[in-house]
């Protein structure tokens, strides 16, 4: 059968401005889909309801159409898809891939105040996993967490990263479906790249621990009913600023917008200065979108943290 084309997504949370960091994973995305004649898509992330703002989102819509980044569908919100989420938790506890955690906030808290008493590791102690539903109290509120396998490791061969490998045990059974039926973070972007047939996964690598969460949702799915292939994963380092640390206001404006509004930046210049940061190129200074789009690779993309220096970017 025909591999599968490419199809990237960026999907951020509309909590503020189109941070720089933010812009340059769209921008990879975007190359890459290019690159390889695949589709890239846009995913909103608005499913917190009290931190994501219409402004917010306008603001990144903008700011991703000046920089020239377009996408190959109208964005997808990932609020509307409660529901599909909430099927894919069924599915997985019906098919004894996840159960049902009485546990009350008393008792976690409980647990975690001993494992730190204890200097133990805090996480889910996994005390629903073995137990039988009828031993909870009748009506008692419930989350649903995914039984994750606890021998063996877990390896992902990223493409930024190289082969990074976590022993299971040190994956917590974390909840996909909390007790008022809303779905985790967790779930939602799993079931939303798998619906929106994403095979390359690029972000920052802050998600990379995420991603030993969210594969062994994908292969439990892919067990249930197939069609669940893992994705390509690429964690792409954050940017800092020259001094080392993690970029910040400090650094100059991380907004996207305010380059394009007071630092008199044009979209092409910040195009080839995200686009340099992290990615090396051999020493050409300048390179057109179309130059871009036919050498882009994810080879070419460092491991260390790109450094910010806004006096390069105002000299372009
Ligand atoms: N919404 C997440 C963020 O803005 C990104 C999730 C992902 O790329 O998987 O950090």
């Amino acid at each position: 059968s025909k591999a599968p084309s490419v199809v990237t997504r960026f999907a951020p949370s509309p909590t503020g401005y189109l941070h720089i960091g933010g812009a340059r994973t769209a921008l990879f995305n975007w190359l890459y889909a290019r690159h390889h004649g695949g589709r890239t898509l846009l995913r909103i992330e608005d499913t917190d309801r009290k931190r994501s703002t219409q402004d917010a989102i306008d603001m990144i819509i903008d700011g991703l159409n000046w920089l020239g980044l377009d996408f190959d569908d109208a964005p997808l919100f990932q609020s509307d898809r409660a529901e599909r989420h909430a099927e894919v938790a069924r599915k997985l506890l019906e098919a004894g891939h996840a159960y049902k955690c009485f546990a009350t906030p008393e008792e976690l808290e409980e647990m975690r105040a001993q494992q730190r008493a204890n200097k133990q590791p805090m996480r889910y102690d996994r005390r629903w996993r073995d137990r039988d539903e009828s031993e909870a109290p009748a009506g008692a509120p419930f989350v649903i967490r995914l039984k994750v396998p606890t021998e063996g490791e877990t390896t992902i061969e990223d493409a930024v990263q190289g082969k990074v490998t976590v022993k299971n045990s040190e994956i917590d059974d974390y909840v996909l479906l909390r007790a008022d039926g809303t779905p985790t973070y967790m779930l939602a972007v799993v079931v939303d790249d798998h619906d929106m047939g994403v095979t390359h996964v690029i972000r920052g690598d802050d998600h990379l621990n995420n991603a030993f969460r969210q594969l062994p949702i994908i292969r439990a799915m892919d067990l249930i009913e197939g069609g669940w292939p893992d994705p390509v994963y690429a964690h792409v380092p954050l940017i800092h600023g020259p001094d080392g640390a993690k970029m910040s206001k400090r650094h100059g404006a991380v907004g996207v917008e305010a380059y394009r509004d007071q630092e008199g930046v044009l979209p092409e210049a910040l195009f080839n200065y995200l686009l340099r940061l992290g990615w090396g190129h051999g020493d050409r200074e300048e390179i057109t979108k179309s130059e871009a789009v036919e050498l882009f690779n994810l080879d070419g993309v460092g491991k260390g943290p790109a450094r910010f220096d806004i006096k390069k970017l105002q000299n372009l």
